[in-house]
């Protein structure tokens, strides 16, 4: 990643993505690792600032370098967008849900997965609710139990 090339890093997540997809037992998903972030993504399907993916045709794609300094995105900020991403293709074709909402469960499972990949011990989420019955991640919250 370092260097910003993309195949290398492509066939590091291929390798990934597929283990994953033995191990749930799930269809294997596509993977394409794209340069700088467009500043919007606007397609069908489930859309992310850092990647996306669509489960019509199991695509994951996930961003490199930021869109404005074109700085090449930190190795956990990569893995995390790579897992969430993931966890969209299992929501389909593990659990068979209709859909892939960012439900708090979601990302429990999201970030269940990042620290299993990464071998580092899971953080417990905090929420906070905010307006319409939804509820957003306290992440100073969640952050500081790591240093405690
Ligand atoms: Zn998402």
């Amino acid at each position: 990643m370092a260097d910003g090339t993309t195949t290398l890093v492509r066939r590091a997540c291929a390798s990934f993505l597929g283990e994953l997809a033995e191990f749930y037992k799930v269809p294997t998903c596509g993977i394409r690792v794209l340069a700088a972030r467009p500043l919007r993504v606007r397609e069908r399907g489930t859309t992310e600032l850092f990647g996306d993916y669509r489960a019509d045709t199991r695509l994951i794609r996930v961003w490199m370098r930021t869109a404005v300094r074109k700085e090449v995105t930190s190795y956990g900020t990569f893995l995390s967008t790579l897992c969430h991403e993931f966890c969209h293709h299992l929501d389909f074709y593990k659990y068979e849900f209709p859909n892939s909402w960012h439900t708090r469960g979601f990302y429990e499972r999201a970030g269940a997965l990042y620290h299993c990949a990464r071998g580092t011990a899971p953080k417990r989420l905090f929420w906070v609710p905010v307006a319409g019955g939804r509820w957003r991640i306290n992440w100073p919250r969640t952050n500081d139990q790591a240093r405690r």
